[in-house]
C-alpha cells in the first residue's frame, strides 16, 4: 500500500537533490525528498566550494559552458537564499589565482585559457611574485593566470538554507532510504523504501552523488559515477589574511595532484589536495596526505609555518568516468531524472533549474546531449575527467 503521494520524488538531500527540491516547490509542485542519512551528509557536507571555472572543468568544451553558466547563476543566486532563508551561506566574492609549477603546466594553463572565455590575466612568474608577495621562490612560479571574479559558498550552509526553503514552500523531508522504483508500463509510479513503503508519484529525481551506481538496477541503464577521495587540511593562520583562492597546477608531492589554499574567514584557511579511487563513503585522511599538503603548503608560503593545523576535510567527488556529469531523462523508464556528478556545487543551482524545466516540460536553452544517462547504455568507457587524473591510479579495480 502506498503511504504517501507526491508530483516528485527527489532522491538524495543533498546540495542538488536540495536544489531541485527547491526550484520544484517553488512551483508549486508537491516534492518529497528521501534522505538516507541527514540533509547534507554526503560530499555536500565534506567539501570546500569554489564557484568560479577552475581550469580542471575547461574540457570537454560542454563541461566548461555547463560550469561557467551554473557558477554564475549560484554566484547570482546565494546571496538572494541566504536572505530568503536567514542562513548565512558563507558567500564571499574573490579573485582565483592559478599557479604553474612547472613549464608544462604553464603550457596547459595558456593553452586552456582562451577557452574559458573569462576576463583573466596571464601573468610571468615575475608577475606571479608580485601580485602575492608572501609565494616563495622556493616554490618555482614559471606563471599564472588571474581570474577576478571567482567566489566561494560553503556547500554544506547553501545546502541546508535549499532545504529549509524548500520546506517553507511545502516540500516535505523524510528520513528513508529509498530502495527501488515502482513501474507503470514505460513509466515510473513511484519509490519503494528500504522499510517497505511505497510512495507513489508521477517523476523521480536521482540525485544521490557517489550513490548513483546503485540505481542502475532500478532503472535498468548504467549510471556510473565513482567517488574520486579528496584529502584537504585546515589551517588557523592568524597572520595577515590572504585574500584569494589560489591553486597550482604541476604539483609533483604525490599523494597531492594539485595544490590549493582557500580562505574561509576568521583565520581559518583549508589546502589540498589529493585525488584518489574509494569505494566508501570515507571521510578519512591519510597520514602521507598530512605530510605532503603540509610539506607543500609551507613551501609555498612559508608563513604558513606560523599556522596551527586544526583538523582535515576529506570528501568523495562524484565522477562519471568520462568527467561528464550525468543528467537528464532516463531513456528506459519515463519520469526518472538523474542529476549526478561535478561540480555539483556551483552547479546546484543550474541543475535545480534543469529538474524543473524537464519536468514541467520547459525549453531549454542548452543541449543536453553530452551529459544524457543513455551515452552509457552501451557500456563504459573513459577515465575520470579531472585534471588531477590523468594517470591510471593504483588498485584500481
Ligand atoms: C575535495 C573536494 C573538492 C570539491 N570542490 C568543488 C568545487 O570547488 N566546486 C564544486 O562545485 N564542487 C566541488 N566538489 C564537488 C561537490 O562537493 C559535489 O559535486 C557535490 O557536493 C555533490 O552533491 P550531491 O548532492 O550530488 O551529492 P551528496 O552531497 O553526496 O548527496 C547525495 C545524498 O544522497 C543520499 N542518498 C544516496 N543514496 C540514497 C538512497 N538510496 N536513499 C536516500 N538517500 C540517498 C546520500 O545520503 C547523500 O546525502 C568538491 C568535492 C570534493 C570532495
Amino acid at each position: 500500500m502506498p503511504t504517501e503521494k507526491a508530483d516528485v520524488v527527489v532522491v538524495g538531500a543533498g546540495i542538488v537533490g536540495c536544489g531541485a527540491a527547491y526550484f520544484l516547490s517553488k512551483e508549486k509542485l508537491k516534492v518529497i525528498v528521501l534522505e538516507q542519512n541527514a540533509v547534507g551528509s554526503g560530499t555536500s557536507g565534506h567539501a570546500p566550494a569554489m564557484l568560479g571555472l577552475v581550469l580542471h572543468y575547461v574540457e570537454p568544451p560542454e563541461l566548461c559552458e555547463m560550469a561557467r553558466r551554473g557558477s554564475q547563476l549560484t554566484m547570482e543566486l546565494a546571496p538572494l537564499i541566504a536572505a530568503e532563508s536567514g542562513i548565512d551561506v558563507g558567500f564571499n566574492r574573490r579573485p582565483l589565482f592559478t599557479l604553474a609549477f612547472s613549464q608544462q603546466a604553464w603550457q596547459e594553463v595558456r593553452r586552456l585559457a582562451p577557452g574559458t572565455n573569462l576576463d583573466y590575466e596571464l601573468l610571468s612568474s615575475e608577475e606571479c611574485y608580485k601580485r602575492e608577495p608572501r609565494l616563495s621562490r622556493a616554490a618555482e612560479v614559471y606563471g599564472g593566470m588571474w581570474v577576478p571574479w571567482a567566489a566561494r559558498v560553503d556547500a554544506y550552509r547553501l545546502t541546508l538554507a535549499l532545504a529549509d526553503l524548500a520546506q517553507k514552500q511545502g516540500a516535505q523531508f523524510l528520513t528513508r532510504k529509498a530502495a527501488g522504483l515502482v513501474r507503470q508500463g514505460s513509466r515510473v509510479a513511484g519509490v519503494l523504501t528500504s522499510t517497505g513503503e511505497r510512495i507513489d508519484c508521477d517523476s523521480v529525481v536521482l540525485a544521490t552523488g557517489v550513490w548513483t551506481p546503485q540505481a542502475s538496477a532500478w532503472v535498468g541503464t548504467p549510471l556510473p559515477v565513482q567517488p574520486i577521495k579528496g584529502e584537504q587540511l585546515l589551517f588557523q593562520y592568524d597572520g595577515p589574511p590572504i585574500t584569494m583562492e589560489l591553486e597550482g597546477v604541476g604539483v609533483t608531492n604525490p599523494p597531492m595532484v594539485n595544490w590549493s589554499i582557500h580562505p574561509l574567514g576568521n583565520g581559518a584557511y583549508l589546502s589540498g589536495v589529493t585525488a584518489s579511487e574509494t569505494y566508501v563513503f570515507d571521510t578519512s585522511i591519510r597520514e602521507e596526505a598530512k605530510q605532503a599538503i603540509l610539506d607543500f603548503t609551507v613551501r609555498v608560503l612559508p608563513c604558513m609555518a606560523e599556522a596551527r593545523v586544526v583538523g582535515h576535510r576529506t570528501g568523495p567527488r562524484p565522477i562519471p568516468p568520462d568527467g561528464k556529469p550525468i543528467l537528464g531523462p532516463v531513456a528506459s523508464l519515463e519520469g526518472v531524472y538523474v542529476l549526478a556528478g561535478n561540480p555539483g556545487v556551483q552547479c546546484c543551482t543550474m541543475w535545480g533549474q534543469l529538474a524543473r524545466d524537464l519536468i514541467l516540460r520547459r525549453a531549454i536553452s542548452y543541449s543536453l546531449k553530452p551529459f544524457l544517462p543513455e551515452r552509457f547504455s552501451a557500456g563504459v568507457q573513459g577515465r575520470y575527467g579531472i585534471m588531477a587524473l590523468k594517470e591510471e591510479p593504483a588498485g584500481r579495480r
